[in-house]
């Protein structure tokens, strides 16, 4: 690799930047780690939807085994503590492992700003923070998973007969902490959504507001379900977060300007709408209610809007390219970037429907509706 100076002047004449010689090995090492952050943006999918299925077909199971009396106190309490507990782990693997995503692309962006000429093909492009934002994705899936679970289980708790009132204690700790939880994301989601730009990543953004609005809808149910016990509530804060139905009006208007990559989240948004629509919390909210609205909340994302998490996990040696619509960095051996490839994927599918379209004999067909009319 050549190294100079912005003016031209070779730098290998001067000893003070001898050390540059060993950027030399820069790109390669971009390229390694590029290929590591995208097989484990895709691992880290996969395992949050597995457990994400898994927590939510055990709990018919769990429900079974709870014994609402005194003696069972122990065991009960080691269910539920036990119950989520691959869940939150993986969310604190998938924390421990934000910091290597940062680092990437923090220095991506030092080396265009120092050293210009040592990854000439990415130089012109502002790098988006794509990775992190992507983790920061998968950890509230993981949360919000968890927050539902609590709450689903806290239901069911708050409903039993126990004497000892062992078991309904249990199911309102669960409540406050899903609720504290719920404050702590929809702030979590604040964050990241400024730090996503609409133009570069919409599909981020839509799943992050999308995430922030069951939060606050889980935020909802839990404080219906503590309406008669609320002395706890107060351990809450005060404030209330914006409304969940302007973001939901947003993630409609980014759907439609960037109909191939957000415009996939086009039927959750929906579905979202058709929920907020039906909310109505009275003061006789019975816990029947709020477990039917868990049970119908719809969810952030789906297996098509996962695909872009799978892509990147095909990342496969060669070396670190920049998309110029997003400012992604991939690796140049795919057929393109994860987060914008799916515009290909769009105009395949519609070529494919004009073909279709061709095989089918309207007229023919009209022709006989309308002989059978007669
Ligand atoms: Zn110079
Ligand atoms: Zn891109």
């Amino acid at each position: 690799m050549d190294f100079r100076c912005v003016c031209g002047t070779h730098f290998s004449g001067f000893r003070r930047y001898s050390i540059l010689k060993q950027m030399s090995q820069a790109p390669s090492v971009f390229a390694r780690l590029l290929f590591k952050l995208g097989k484990t943006l895709s691992t880290f999918s996969r395992r949050v939807h597995y457990h994400e299925k898994e927590l939510g077909e055990s709990f018919h199971a769990f429900r079974e085994q709870i014994r609402p009396n005194p003696l069972a106190a122990n065991q009960n309490k080691a269910l539920v503590a036990s119950r989520a507990q691959q869940l939150l782990r993986l969310s604190d693997s998938i924390d421990d492992f934000k910091p290597t995503a940062i680092a990437f692309e923090q220095s991506i962006r030092w080396m265009q700003t120092t050293l210009p000429t040592t990854l000439l093909s990415i130089t012109e492009h502002n790098i988006c923070p794509v990775f992190s934002l992507r983790l920061t994705i998968l950890q509230r899936r993981a949360r919000n998973a968890w927050t539902l679970d609590c709450l689903r289980v806290s239901s069911y708790l708050v409903g039993l007969e126990d004497p000892s009132l062992e078991v309904q204690r249990m199911g309102e700790l669960l409540r406050i902490r899903a609720s504290k939880e719920c404050w702590k994301g929809i702030a979590e989601c604040n964050t990241a959504v400024e730090k996503a730009i609409t133009a570069k990543t919409p599909a981020i953004e839509v799943e992050l507001r999308l995430q922030q609005v069951q939060l606050s809808h889980l935020l909802d149910i839990a404080l219906a379900l503590g309406r008669g016990s609320a002395q706890l509530d107060t351990l809450l804060p005060t404030m209330t977060p914006e409304p969940a139905s302007e973001s939901v009006q947003k993630t409609v208007h980014i759907c439609r300007r960037f109909p191939d990559t957000a415009g996939k989240f086009g039927g959750l948004v929906s579905k979202f709408v058709k929920f907020a629509s039906e909310q109505r919390y009275d003061k006789d909210d019975t816990l029947q209610r709020c477990t039917s609205q868990l049970a119908s909340l719809p969810q952030s994302c789906t297996y098509e809007t996962r695909k872009t998490e799978l892509t990147w996990g095909e990342c496969v040696g060669g070396s670190v390219a920049v998309c110029e619509l997003g400012g992604h960095p991939y690796s140049s051996e795919m057929s393109g970037c994860p987060e914008c490839r799916r515009i290909k994927e769009v105009e395949r599918v519609e070529e494919e429907a004009r073909k279709a379209g061709e095989c089918l004999f309207e007229e023919r067909f009209l022709q006989a509706m309308k002989g059978l009319a007669k």
